[in-house]
């Protein structure tokens, strides 16, 4: 491919971009294949209550089962299904599955315990989130709660007040509302004052190393203490040790997520290590 100029000259593309950008067509190709093949699947990874460590929810993380070269991570796929728009039919596939989910999840004695989904900025923007919301939870009877998003802040920072009455729109039909990976992006404290959600999620980048890394800890803590005062509740995500559980616990974090209590898992595996549900 060559690229037009101005005066209508033409530059050549080097052959290792063009290589590059033949594999990425290729990708995309392949990647649609795969949402009508069925080759996504989703993993479960369960958030504990940090005072008493009871499951309160599931996050729910894609993954490509791919025939021949195994299990790929979203890292791999979930950029070029956002840039290629595949990601709002791959997105609606696993709100889908994610309702479907927590329907089992309620049948096998655990209906408190929510499934949260990762919405991606594109379909934030589609406008048809909040209707594809409605029909779910009529057709699931999802009661309140039972579903939560998890956006980004970049995705809410945007377009702020369209993204603060899509936001009010989702709350009104039960949903909780998270936000992802906090403290990664460039909130501004006016602009989180006046957002209407449940939750912030501390990246696991200051979750890392908090029971030992002073700035990390000053981080946590001000993040946990700014969003009890805006009456949110607050998740660590990527605790990895028992000092970090312990660290987070004793300065009132409401909820833990990471490897040291249960990595990502299929849903079977996922019921099986949180026994009998009550
Ligand atoms: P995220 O939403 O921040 O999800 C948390 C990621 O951290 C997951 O990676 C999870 O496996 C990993 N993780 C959990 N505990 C630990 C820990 O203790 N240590 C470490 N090092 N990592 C931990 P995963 O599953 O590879 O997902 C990566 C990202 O892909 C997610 O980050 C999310 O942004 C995106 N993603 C996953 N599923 C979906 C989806 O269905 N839709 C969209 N739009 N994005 C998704
Ligand atoms: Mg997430
Ligand atoms: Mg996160
Ligand atoms: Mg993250």
């Amino acid at each position: 491919e060559a690229k037009r100029l101005g005066d209508g000259q033409t530059v050549e593309f080097s052959p290792v971009f063009e290589a590059v950008m033949r594999e990425r067509l290729d990708l995309v190709a392949r990647l649609q294949e795969a949402i009508s093949r069925s080759e996504f699947e989703l993993f479960f990874q369960p958030q504990f209550r940090a005072t008493d460590r009871r499951p309160i929810g599931v996050e729910a993380l894609i993954r490509w089962r791919h025939p021949e070269r195994g299990l790929i991570p979203p890292a791999v796929f979930i950029a070029i299904c956002e840039d290629s728009g595949l990601i709002v039919p791959l997105g609606r596939w696993v709100l889908r599955e994610a309702c479907r989910f927590q329907q089992r999840m309620a049948a096998a004695g655990w209906p408190q315990v929510s499934v949260a989904v990762n919405v991606s900025a594109l379909q934030f923007q589609s406008g048809h989130l909040v209707e594809d919301v409605r029909l779910l939870v009529a057709e699931y009877g999802l009661p309140p709660g039972a579903l939560e998003l998890e956006l980004t802040e970049s995705i809410v920072m945007e377009n702020s007040d369209a993204a603060i009455t899509t936001l009010q729109r989702l709350r009104d039909l039960g949903i909780v509302l998270s936000i992802d990976d906090f403290g990664t992006g460039y909130s501004s404290m006016s602009y989180l004052r006046r957002l209407p959600v449940d939750k912030l999620k501390i990246d696991r980048e200051f979750v890392n190393h908090v029971d030992q890394d002073e700035k990390n800890a000053a981080i946590c803590e001000s993040i946990i203490a700014m969003a009890h005062r805006f009456g949110m509740k607050v998740v660590a995500e990527g605790v990895e040790t028992l000092e970090q559980l312990e660290w987070l616990r004793k300065h009132q974090c409401d909820a833990l997520q990471g490897y040291v209590l249960a990595r990502p898992m299929p849903f079977d595996d996922m019921l099986a290590a949180l026994g009998p549900g009550k």
